[in-house]
């Protein structure tokens, strides 16, 4: 704790100068995020850092495993839809990126069980909820023997599970009938930084490039 407390007093020191202007602005004029950016709870995952966003850029979701649930689930399995609404009809973002993760933890335990289960109930319900990526995993990709490659294969099966969730949401169904919102499934491999895009065309994970001029 005392970390994040010497952090907190660093940050009003040394960093806020630059960002004073920035955040006044913010403060006077609320929010105008361009996107809602859901990925995963994992400590090494950091939205704004991995794409050099600035405050005010991204309405950020994380949640364990970056799950969207079905737009069927509804209570406490699926608090996700609240902010997806929220941005999608308040904030007006007009690009939804789901961002899954190498060395996914919550992918490990969706394909291999929870350890200690009794005691997570919770995380056991919520990861029930990704299920059918678990059947896809073990159905389609039985030649995967490697631990890591077949955590890594659920976290993008993950990624598209979530993509075709979100697009039955009421929501997100008027936004994308009108052509004003977008949605993108995104993989970040934690040790290079790499980000890697879903192409619908060839159906891969594609190294993200440059927007053509
Ligand atoms: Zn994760």
């Amino acid at each position: 704790m005392q970390r994040l407390i010497d952090g907190v007093h660093r940050f009003r020191s040394d960093e806020f100068g630059a960002y004073r202007a920035l955040f006044q602005r913010l403060s006077r004029e609320g929010q105008n995020p361009h996107t809602l950016f859901i990925t995963c709870s994992d400590s090494r995952v950091l939205a704004e850092l991995i794409t050099q966003s600035q405050p005010g850029d991204l309405f950020v979701v994380k949640n364990v495993g970056n799950i969207v649930p079905p737009a069927n689930v509804t209570g406490e399995t699926n608090s996700t839809a609240a902010a997806i609404e929220f941005a999608v009809s308040t904030l007006n973002v007009s690009d939804i990126v789901v961002c899954g993760h190498s060395q996914c933890g919550a992918m490990h335990a969706l394909l291999e069980g929870i350890p200690n289960r009794a005691a997570m109930p919770h995380l056991e319900a919520w990861l029930h909820v990704a299920a059918p990526v678990r059947d896809v995993i073990h159905l389609g990709y039985q030649h995967l023997t490697d631990r890591q490659a077949r955590a890594n294969a659920a976290a993008e099966e993950n990624v598209l599970f979530a993509i075709e969730n979100l697009k039955a949401y009421p929501a997100v169904q008027a936004r994308l009938s009108d052509g004003s919102l977008h949605l993108h499934g995104w993989f970040f491999n934690i040790a290079t930084a790499e980000l890697f895009a879903f192409n619908p065309e060839s159906k891969q994970f594609d190294p993200l490039a440059r927007p053509t001029a």
